[in-house]
């Protein structure tokens, strides 16, 4: 762990063995810390924040060192990469994007550190200067998932830094070795002690010390509902602010008026890019009743071909999920799916052969789902697509069928609506209760576009402007420079 500028073993003395889940083998051992370690940290950047120079510094030197990291990253990323796939299992080409997506977002928020300095309110009084600037929250417990370790991490990182704020960050369990990486990285680049500091150990306790400290002073979290719902009601103790980002249960809408060949290569892609476990994926197929056979039937055959392989297997499409916890919790959601009438199409049993040793689940696609059941509400987190199909007489009432199913969910992170009518796309677009809507696409994203959830998927905002401003507090100035007695109350006579 690494401690007001110190790497440290856990108080406790505690380590923890970080296996790949592609093959089980053991590739790293680490600190397994404690609330005791979580509250040493949390003091450390309390002390940088209050007493240091961070939080003062000019936005062009904090600009400047997300740079060099950025720049640094480049030219490590083989290396980054290959620590991220051991942790994660995922495929070494994947992870490598990974890290071309990082670098993209410590740049953007590197320029928009300097970008948003405030503003200039016109009062109508000449002898008043009125101004909103921008300041640092303070302290940040940054606490994240296992899904994209290191990318995850830069979200709130990034930002963090470029708002002048200390943080005390808390991978999963899991995945820890790239934030390894990343605080090493920042303390070689001249970063000052305190100021960035790394907890390892179980969201159960350090997480908790994190959430519930007075010294803190905004949480940001990204990962299962469940968990943010404890964190949001563990920060109400002290009012702090949350930022959550928890996932989603997302529609990708097919009419049949799409361009059907790309929709459908799109769809697979949608739910089974990094075998599902992507907050964003496209898990709920809705398609037109009319097309629902040739649309369904070549997703089936396209997903029967995937290949599944571990970080280094160059034939390997996806890999695997993340430990046999979650492959176990996988397989329940497609047991209770089939119980509850759901039509298996593929999929639906752990790979075996040469892929037991790992914690392979193959795409799995369950057709014939309707609004009754478990699985088109819950997040399976994995690679199994729901297929719902809908119909209407007319134009108004296909959309009307369509986006009622595309928004009952309690979800609201990402969707996407694939036609070829102009019209129609704007319309769905406006009535999908999304942060994100793709319009024939999926996935793709951009750091200077927001990103999160309504309804359950979260609060708040990350990348783009609002992405900064999470980690920021506004504060309004007025200067009266000719002061003169208000005038307000009557002056008493002899006062
Ligand atoms: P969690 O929500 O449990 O974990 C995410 C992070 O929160 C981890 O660092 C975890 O620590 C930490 N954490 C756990 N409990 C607490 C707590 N009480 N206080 C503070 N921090 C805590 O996700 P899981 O890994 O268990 O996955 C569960 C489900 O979450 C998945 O099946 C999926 O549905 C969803 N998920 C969503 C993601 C997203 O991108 N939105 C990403 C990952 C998961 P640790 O695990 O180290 O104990």
């Amino acid at each position: 762990m690494f401690i007001d500028g110190q790497w440290c073993e856990a108080a406790s003395g505690k380590q923890r063995e970080i296996t790949c889940p592609a093959d089980g083998s053991v590739v790293a051992t680490v600190a397994e810390g404690d609330a005791s370690d979580a509250a040493r940290a949390i003091d450390a950047a309390r002390r940088a924040f209050d007493d240091g120079d961070w939080a003062t510094s000019s936005s062009a030197d904090r600009a400047r060192l997300l740079h060099r990291l950025a720049d640094r990253l480049e030219g490590q990323k083989d290396d980054v990469a290959r620590l991220e796939s051991l942790d994660t299992g995922k495929r070494l080409v994947e992870a490598r994007i990974d890290m071309d997506d990082i670098v993209g977002v410590f740049r953007h928020f590197a320029s928009l550190a300097q970008a948003h300095a405030g503003r200039v309110i016109d009062t109508g009084m000449p002898d008043v200067s009125s101004r909103v600037v921008t300041e640092p929250v303070g302290v940040c417990s940054l606490i994240t998932p296992w899904n994209y370790p290191l990318l995850q991490t830069a979200w709130k990182v990034a930002p963090a830094l470029a708002a002048g704020n200390t943080f005390v960050l808390k991978p999963s369990e899991l995945t820890p070795q790239t934030s390894i990486w990343l605080v090493q990285a920042l303390h070689d680049l001249g970063l000052p002690a305190g100021v960035a500091n790394l907890v390892l150990g179980p969201g159960g306790t350090v997480g908790a010390e994190l959430t519930t400290s007075p010294l803190v002073d905004l949480v940001s979290f990204t990962g299962g509902v469940e968990t943010g719902r404890t964190i949001m009601a563990a920060a109400a103790g002290t009012v702090k602010r949350v930022a959550l980002e928890l996932g989603g249960k997302n529609p990708n809408v097919i009419f049949a008026d799409a361009d059907l060949p790309a929709a459908i290569d799109n769809a697979v892609t949608a739910i089974f890019l990094d075998s599902g476990q992507v907050c964003s994926a496209g898990a709920r197929l809705v398609v037109e009743e009319s097309v629902h056979d040739q649309v369904v039937d070549e997703i089936v055959r396209r997903a029967g071909h995937i290949r599944l392989g571990g970080p280094f297997d160059e034939q390997a499409e996806t890999g695997p999920l993340i430990s046999e916890d979650h492959l176990r919790k996988v397989a329940s959601y497609v047991e209770t799916a089939v119980q509850q009438g759901a039509r298996l199409r593929c999929g639906g049993e752990r790979a075996g052969g040469d892929l037991a040793g790992g914690s392979y689940y193959p795409p799995t696609v369950l057709d014939d789902c309707t609004g009754e059941m478990d699985c088109v509400h819950e997040e399976s987190f994995g690679p199994v697509l729901t297929v719902e199909t809908f119909s209407g007489d007319t134009r108004d009432e296909a959309e009307d069928a369509a986006a009622r199913i595309a928004n009952d969910t309690v979800y609201g992170l990402a969707g996407a609506v694939w036609t070829s009518d102009a019209g129609r796309a704007e319309r769905m677009a406006r009535r999908l209760r999304h942060g994100t809507i793709w319009i024939n696409d999926y996935h793709p994203y951009v750091p200077q576009a927001e990103w999160g959830g309504m309804k359950q998927s979260g609060v708040g905002r990350e990348l783009g402007i609002d992405g900064l401003a999470e980690y920021q507090e506004t504060k309004h100035i007025w200067h009266n420079t000719r002061p003169a007695p208000a005038g307000w109350f009557a002056m008493p006579e002899n006062a």
